[in-house]
């Protein structure tokens, strides 16, 4: 897929810029709440990495996020943190769902809630293909607060699991967009977009920026904030 370049722009998207916070900034500069924090500290994470730095307060402060950073840069925890914190602040089933291209993926970000939420009890449900439908549907009668899985599993269970909906839905995250989409997840996703509050917010992360990721930014993120880390340093 055609990679757009971070230079070809004015696509009209607010982007952060000059850019105060630097690599001394710490978690509780972001506006994280202490019992976040605890277990960013339990896991092992000293101060936050870029990605993290310039999306997390502007995911707090309710703004959709594009977020652009390579691979390894700690974009999980980069959506994790904002969705757990509002969690914690009104807790609610079926709060967010993440999707994944694989299903290794998605148990990957399922154990990063889970480590970061254990202090606030987060309960995860993941839905990927190859695996037991009856016992994801149990999974889902036990009202998970996050839903992490693939965009054909998730879909089939909202088509065919009794009672499971996502009217409530207050995030929805598309992980590795690109890699979702050139998967050819596109139609699942689409639907799936039909039966969420519009409500929402939306955080989309990637890799790369492709024109099939920016058109499904246009179709679903509203007055997003972009956050591009260099590649070089983060
Ligand atoms: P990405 O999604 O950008 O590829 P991940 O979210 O998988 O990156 O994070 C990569 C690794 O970095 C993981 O092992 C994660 O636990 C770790 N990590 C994330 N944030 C921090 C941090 N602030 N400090 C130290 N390690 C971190
Ligand atoms: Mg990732």
């Amino acid at each position: 897929d055609d990679v757009i370049s971070s230079d070809e722009e004015d696509d009209g998207i607010d982007k952060v810029e000059n850019s105060k916070l630097d690599e001394n900034t710490t978690f509780d500069q972001l506006g994280m709440h202490p019992q976040i924090i605890e277990a960013c500290v339990r896991m092992g994470f000293k101060k936050p990495t870029e990605i993290q730095r310039e999306s997390i307060p502007h995911a707090i402060a309710g703004r959709d996020i594009i977020g652009l950073a390579q691979t390894g840069s700690g974009k999980t925890a980069a959506f994790a943190i904002p969705i757990l914190q509002q969690l914690l602040q009104s807790p609610q089933p079926l709060f967010a769902l993440i999707l994944s291209p694989t299903r290794e993926l998605a148990f990957q970000i399922s154990q990063q809630f889970e480590a970061l939420g254990a202090v606030i009890g987060v309960k995860c449900g993941v839905l990927v293909g190859g695996m037991d439908v009856m016992q994801q549907a149990m999974v889902l009668a036990r009202k998970p607060h996050i839903i992490v899985g693939t965009p054909g599993r998730v879909m089939y269970h909202l088509e065919n699991t009794k009672g499971f909906h996502l009217k409530a839905l207050k995030f929805l995250v598309m992980d590795e967009a690109d890699r979702l989409l050139s998967m050819d997840f596109e139609e699942e996703i689409n639907k799936i977009l039909k039966v969420i509050p519009k409500n929402r917010n939306t955080y989309l992360f990637s890799a790369t920026m492709t024109s099939k990721v920016a058109k499904l930014q246009k179709a679903s993120l509203v007055n997003p904030i972009k956050v591009q880390v260099a590649s070089t340093k983060y």
